[in-house]
């Protein structure tokens, strides 16, 4: 059997879910199940990419963003590539047992192990087309000319002008997509459009009325809805060229939800006394361009739709500070002091404050000392220095429309999938497991997620397969997919 992923980076299960005009989405959760998929702490595109091939938590992973943040003097940030990651994938598996892949946008596999098939990376780490082989560069500049990785300056674009920057770039992207998987062999093909979240960043305040910023009945109020209506023909033009033994899962490791607001983390630590400057900055400055007292600093974090803060270890860090002795102690204590942070108004930022030992399976070296989330993800937090305040309002250019949330959404058909209907307690680390399974592959031990299969029907299934009744339901949806005539 064929696998397809449909990556859709941050599509939101109530717009997935709830649009009855999507017709062909809907055709697909008619045929199989669906639902609200958990996803990792943090919900960032990486590393929930990455947790999401390999079923293992970005603690195991020891990933847990682009940039690592360190004290190095020369380097505060090494960058993360998938390098390190050696750990087995969806796609490793599926090479181990002599089949081939085709990967296109799927962050952050860079660079390309060589294998079978055809890999187009993702915008991240570098802002050009990589391609392996080579020689399919070549082939998509003839087919659709230069390939946008991704829109440029999504923040600083007019509306009128991002929005088209982005149906350009997706109308491509799947253009390309459309052309491998009509002219390459594969038996793995997974595609991550990265359109869905930059357009959600761009318009959701005048999408959703819950945002102080709305204002109902203003020109871009149906952008958002629009682009999903976009998306669902482009689904139609890929489920017209499958075949019909292909499985399809459409999938979005996170979602997005509103933002009330900024709080500045890296801020508060120096106000706190935690986090040491030299100087404090003139102007806004990110963390690796500030000028740290390492000598002094304790602590230092890390921002995003989630944080992370990390401790000035002695020992573990190369100018560390804080004595391993004292270590739970004070980590004990900021996780208070973060509880206690209250927003603009004096109402309670409502903190959840995590040790990464409580949620990953293994927590390797890069992974933060303790994880925080502020108003159930309705504040992203942000890790410059010289905002000269704690709190960034939702206009401020620091900011944009949208906070990512913790539920994506999946939509799974499969010929010999009997699961129906709507799923809950789905879990972005059960993904990989599952198609491993319906494609009829090993999966590794290192994957910590269950099958959905085996887990939710171990009583519906048997050793003979499947009741004649049961057969009859899953021919009766497949058959509106075209799956069987
Ligand atoms: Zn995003």
């Amino acid at each position: 059997m064929k696998i397809l992923v449909i990556g859709l980076d941050g599509a939101t299960p109530e717009l997935l879910f709830g649009d009855e005009r999507l017709d062909n989405f809907r055709r697909l959760m008619e045929a199989g199940c669906y639902g609200h998929l958990e996803t990792v702490i943090p919900p960032h595109r990486i590393p929930a990419w990455m947790c999401m091939a390999t079923g293992q938590d970005p603690g195991s992973l020891g990933t847990w963003g682009l940039d690592k943040p360190t004290n190095n003097p020369h380097n505060n940030l090494e960058l993360i590539s998938s390098k390190p990651i050696w750990e087995p994938s969806i796609w490793s598996q599926i090479a181990r047992e002599g089949k081939r892949t085709c990967l296109i946008g799927v962050p952050l596999w860079y660079p390309p192990q060589e294998r079978k098939g055809v890999w187009v990376s993702c915008p991240l780490p570098h802002k050009e087309i990589y391609t392996y082989p080579t020689s399919v560069n070549k082939q998509i500049r003839k087919l659709i000319g230069s390939y946008p990785m991704d829109v440029k300056h999504p923040r600083f674009y007019k509306k009128n002008q991002l929005q088209e920057e982005i149906y350009t770039m997706s109308r491509k992207h799947f253009q390309v997509v459309r052309y491998f998987l009509q002219n390459t062999d594969w038996d793995y093909f997974q595609l991550v459009e990265i359109g869905p979240d930059r357009l959600q960043h761009g318009f959701w305040r005048f999408h959703d009325p819950q945002p102080p910023l709305h204002e109902p009945g203003n020109p871009y109020q149906e952008v958002i809805r629009d682009y999903y209506l976009y998306l669902d023909h482009e689904l139609a033009a890929i489920l017209d060229i499958l075949s019909e033994d292909t499985l399809i899962l459409v999938i979005s490791c996170y979602g997005v939800q509103r933002l009330e607001g900024g709080f500045c983390l890296n801020e508060w630590l120096v106000r706190e006394g935690l986090l040491v400057l030299n100087e404090y900055p003139q102007e806004i400055t990110s963390f690796n361009q500030l000028s740290v007292n390492w000598e002094k600093t304790l602590v230092w974090g890390e921002g995003g739709y989630s944080a992370g803060l990390f401790f000035n270890v002695k020992g573990r860090e190369p100018r560390g500070t804080l004595s391993e002795v004292n270590y739970e102690k004070f980590r004990d204590e900021i996780g208070k002091k973060l509880k206690a942070i209250s927003n603009d108004q004096g109402k309670s930022l409502e903190a959840v404050v995590l040790k990464p030992e409580e949620i990953y399976t293994k927590v390797r070296p890069g992974v933060p000392d303790l994880l925080v989330q502020f108003g159930d993800f309705s504040w992203r937090v942000v890790d410059s220095v010289g905002h000269q305040t704690l709190y960034l309002q939702g206009n401020d250019p620091y900011l944009d429309d949208c906070n990512h949330g913790q539920f994506g959404s999946f939509i799974l058909v499969a010929p010999d999938n009997p699961l129906q209907g709507e799923i809950e307690k789905v879990r972005l680390l059960d993904i990989a497991p599952t198609l491993l399974e319906l494609g009829g592959y090993s999966v590794p031990s290192s994957m910590q997620g269950k099958s959905l299969r085996a887990d939710k029907v171990s009583n519906v299934t048997t050793d003979e397969g499947f009741s004649a009744e049961e057969e009859e339901i899953i021919r009766e949806r497949l058959s509106g997919l075209g799956y069987i005539g």
